[in-house]
């Protein structure tokens, strides 16, 4: 297993800054990148990740929904790096779910985001994919584009009134949980 990585937190510049697209998937740096980033998100019980939350300004992500004490309800999938993505269309409605942010401990904040998208990206063999994403998974994808363009949840939430703290969260909706 590779090494975990740092995450920073709100405050630090690079989670405002724009993320560069990638030229060279099959770079060394890149792909030790990426190892790093499926061990880091594992390790903090994320179910997405995005580079620039390792200060590495780049459009690089995880996404890795799989139940855990931080979202005991999510889907199971295998963790999936998509570099360079795009969303190509998404459905007109939203929905608003909870969301947390690995960068920003003991927050949650309820966010609108669209129902369904369609993305391409490339995985790590540098090979393009297209796929459909839906409810839980499409919230994780654009959470983490969003880093891509320094934006953050808190950015997305209708009103202060939609944010809670960690604890309180657990309280609603994890009861199970210690
Ligand atoms: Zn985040």
């Amino acid at each position: 297993m590779a090494d975990t990585l740092d995450i920073i937190e709100l405050g630090h510049p690079i989670l405002r800054q724009t993320a560069q697209a990638i030229a060279s998937i099959q770079d060394d740096q890149i792909q030790a990148l990426i190892d790093q980033l499926l061990a880091t998100v594992k390790q903090s019980n994320g179910v997405g990740i995005a580079a620039p939350q390792v200060a590495q300004s780049f459009q690089l992500m995880i996404v890795a929904s799989r139940p855990n004490p931080r979202y005991p309800n999510a889907p199971e999938m295998e963790p999936t790096p998509m570099i360079n993505p795009q969303i190509l269309s998404h459905s007109t409605e939203t929905v608003k779910g909870w969301e947390g942010c690995l960068s920003i401990p003991g927050i949650r904040g309820l966010v609108p985001r669209y129902q369904a998208i369609e993305i391409e990206y490339c995985d790590r063999n540098g090979n393009l994919q297209k796929m459909q994403l839906t409810d839980f998974v499409a919230r994780i994808f654009q959470h983490e584009y969003d880093h891509f363009n320094g934006i953050v949840f808190l950015d997305r939430v209708e009103s202060t009134k939609d944010l809670i703290t960690e604890n309180e969260y657990q309280k609603l909706f994890n009861r199970s949980a210690n």
